[in-house]
């Protein structure tokens, strides 16, 4: 098969991906093997292929995966052939860690991500153990729940993590692939949603998906924000949100990696009246299970850019300049 491939640490603009000619995948005790129809891309992608997040080299990057099943491993029987399924970040924990009893499966040291310390979705073909795969619902095209395994199913945690209430302000930094779903279950949550993007085209899609208010980071909201999810891979937006933060109000980090330093807090003037800061580290099956039911319910349905595998440089730099609307997935074969 021909999938493509980072081979070393660069940058998106050099197109780092390369097509290459790759051994069939064949799925081991436990596992399914899977036939990719189309792979989401992610800004956490950008991350590994500049070094932000160490990859294991060469990798096949690719962690929003959605196909159907061809073969399945000695003793796996979750699933029949010909089942879609879709693989997420999670491509593995230990199981028996205190976290993982715990229900922390997101932060076990033994965590594997999918596209990063094994093989992704940016080829034909892919193995992943049967019991970290999702049926997908079946209102959704295959390209329409390619983001709902990460920019949603994350998405999906970061505002459970944020506690936010019914009737509540909720503030939105950056207007990309999660930011767009979250929106729609913030709104289907009864809360008001403000975004904050210096994307003109982002500010108008979130207006269209329900923004009560849509500005720059800089621009002050209408009222002060009960919570905030900062999904922008720059620091200065911290301070920013912090500053508009209601009293007792939570932050929550989204991205894995921040391009930059945040700048300095000033205690009184960012902390102070017990605000909070929270970081969101991967996701949990049950997340990626639980979401997938909500967004089918709401439903939730992504605005997708669609683009052919070998175009996966120019799709991750179109990401990295913002140039993106909602979620941005590569086909890779025909759906059957
Ligand atoms: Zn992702
Ligand atoms: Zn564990």
């Amino acid at each position: 098969m021909k999938g493509m491939v980072l081979k070393e640490i660069s940058t998106i603009e050099e197109q780092p991906l390369e097509l290459k000619d790759l051994p069939d995948p064949t799925p081991g005790p436990g596992e399914i093997l899977v036939k990719v129809s189309v792979c989401g891309i992610c800004h956490t992608e950008l991350d590994e292929i500049e070094g932000r997040l160490l990859p294991n080299l060469p990798i096949v990057l690719g962690h929003q995966v959605v196909g159907r099943i061809v073969g399945l491993g000695q003793g796996a029987k979750r699933f029949k052939l010909g089942d879609r399924v879709g693989i997420a970040w999670i491509h593995s924990a230990c199981g028996t860690c205190d976290f993982c009893k715990e229900g922390h499966e997101n932060l076990c040291p033994a965590f594997k991500g999918t596209g990063c310390d094994a093989p992704g979705g940016y080829a034909p073909y892919t193995v992943v153990g049967e019991r970290f795969a999702y049926l997908i619902p079946d209102r959704f095209s295959d390209s329409q729940a390619a983001p709902l395994l990460c920019a949603g199913a994350i998405g999906y945690r970061d505002l459970m993590l944020s506690g936010i209430k019914r009737g509540q302000t909720l503030g939105l930094y950056g207007f990309g692939a999660s930011a767009h779903l979250v929106i729609q279950m913030a709104i289907y949550r009864g809360c008001e949603v403000f975004v904050f993007t210096r994307s003109e085209a982002h500010r108008a899609l979130a207006i269209k998906l329900g923004a009560a208010w849509a500005g720059r980071p800089e621009d002050p909201p209408p009222r002060k924000l009960h919570c905030a999810i900062d999904f922008t891979p720059v620091g200065e937006t911290v301070p920013k949100a912090l500053n508009v933060l209601e009293k007792g109000g939570k932050l929550i980090l989204a991205v894995i990696r921040k391009r930059n330093p945040i700048p300095p807090l000033d205690y009184s003037q960012h902390l102070w009246d017990e605000k909070e800061i929270k970081s969101v580290a991967n996701l949990t099956r049950k997340d990626a299970e639980d979401f997938l039911l909500l967004a089918a319910q709401i439903p939730i349905i992504p605005e997708v850019q669609e683009f052919d595998l070998p175009e996966a440089n120019h799709a991750l730099l179109l990401l990295k300049q913002g140039k993106i609307q909602g979620s941005g997935v590569l086909k890779i074969s025909d759906s059957n």
